[in-house]
């Protein structure tokens, strides 16, 4: 993501609901309310901070403190909303073979990632990365902290913030993770690699 004449822009959303899984309310609050703070705060952060006009990634690699806070969740946030849909793509063979590669089968790797997700402790995000070598990797991630500092290739993330649940599961985060598998189009998850 570019800014654009040195702000960035609130990331659309693709779809105007997504059925039972994440209701009206809690995306209206989660992309309306926090996400549009994240986007807010990194624009009045960014002029002198010498990383204007860079890719949001780009910022996210080399800001500190409150920067890089902000502009990891607007990254965060951008990939998270992206990446649903409610009528989603299924998974590729050739994305399937990669992940029965790294983690046995689908079903051992959604229930590794669904696991990290659930014991991540207090506020952040599991990932699904690849490494350098094309390998796959699940990484707990905390509070804005994004797979591209670590030199990963960010594919999937469940945000288990309690923000992006509690109105719907309140504090069944482990519902909220195996709910959201329905809606992952997988077609925007292997466009990242
Ligand atoms: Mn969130």
């Amino acid at each position: 993501m570019l800014p654009v004449n040195g702000l960035f822009e609130m990331p659309v959303l693709p779809y105007e609901e997504l059925g039972k899984t994440i209701s009206k309310e809690t995306l209206s609050f989660h992309h309306g309310k926090h996400l549009k703070a994240y986007v807010d705060n990194l624009n009045k952060l960014l002029p002198g901070s010498g990383l204007e006009g860079l890719p949001l990634a780009e910022v996210v690699r080399k800001a500190e403190g409150g920067m890089f806070n902000n502009a990891g969740q607007v990254l965060n946030h951008a990939m998270y909303f992206e990446q649903f849909s409610n009528t989603p793509k299924p998974i590729s063979t050739r994305m399937k073979t990669l992940l029965e590669q790294a983690f046995g089968s689908m079903e051992s790797f959604q229930k590794e990632f669904e696991q990290k997700g659930a014991t991540l402790f207090g506020s952040g995000w599991v990932w699904l990365s690849a490494d350098a070598q094309g390998k796959l990797v699940i990484t707990q991630q905390k509070n804005a902290e994004n797979p591209v500092t670590m030199g990963l290739t960010p594919l999937l993330t469940f945000d288990v913030w309690e923000h992006a649940y509690y109105l719907d599961y309140q504090n069944r985060r482990a519902d909220y993770l195996t709910a959201l598998w329905q809606i992952v189009d997988w077609s925007v998850v292997e466009n990242r690699m």
